[in-house]
């Protein structure tokens, strides 16, 4: 049982690195041609719970990593404050490639990406709970109108468990919603130890 265990964990870190490699190269949307590096999303194949934001940023499109630019350091201390590790987590967004001047991904990008990849990486890491972080991930996965009508609880919808929190970069354009990004990792710790 031990041994076909592992063999499914090494067979599953296998395919993600192959999809990786594959989104790399990618040119099945429009947001190919303005990206420098895609960013597939990283962290622990394992992991119980998967963190699924909106689009990569300017210090991801230069490295291929998510969540290392401003927003990236402010959710480092948010998970820190919380008691959450990041290496527990499996960390990547809706679209993988870096709209020009951060705009918003539009839906034929967000179709795209997400029917390619985003559903494949969930079915292979197989989270205990996934963490929608903004609007355009609560929308598309949930079909959610608001933020707010979503967080706060946990939301079950075809045999999945999520959570919806506001995305960290909103600390950069509303200082108040900071708390509220908190509140929202609080609550995450909170569930974690139910998983
Ligand atoms: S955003 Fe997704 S679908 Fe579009 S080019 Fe990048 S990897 Fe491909």
């Amino acid at each position: 049982m031990l041994a076909l265990v592992f063999v499914d964990k090494v067979e599953r870190a296998k395919r993600i690195d192959e999809m990786a490699e594959v989104i790399r190269g990618c040119l099945k949307c429009p947001l190919h041609a303005s990206r420098h590096i895609a960013v597939p999303g990283d962290g622990n194949v394992n992991a119980k719970v998967m963190i699924i934001g909106e689009a990569p940023g300017r210090e991801e499109d230069e490295t291929g990593h998510p969540f290392v630019g401003a927003a990236g350091r402010f959710l480092d201390s948010v998970l820190e404050g919380s008691g959450i590790n990041r290496d527990d987590l499996f960390i990547t967004n809706v679209v993988k490639c870096r709209p020009p001047q951060n705009r918003t991904p539009r839906k034929l990008e967000v179709d795209t990406c997400v029917s390619n990849y985003l559903f494949e990486q969930i079915e292979l890491i197989n989270p205990k709970l996934i963490m929608l972080l903004g609007a355009v991930a609560a929308k598309k996965l949930l079909g959610v109108a608001t933020i707010n009508s979503a967080r706060g609880r946990v939301i079950e919808k075809d045999g999945r468990k999520y959570l919806v929190g506001y995305h960290p970069a909103v600390r950069f354009y509303r200082e108040d919603l900071a708390e509220k990004v908190r509140e929202d990792f609080a609550l995450l710790r909170q569930k974690l130890e139910d998983l």
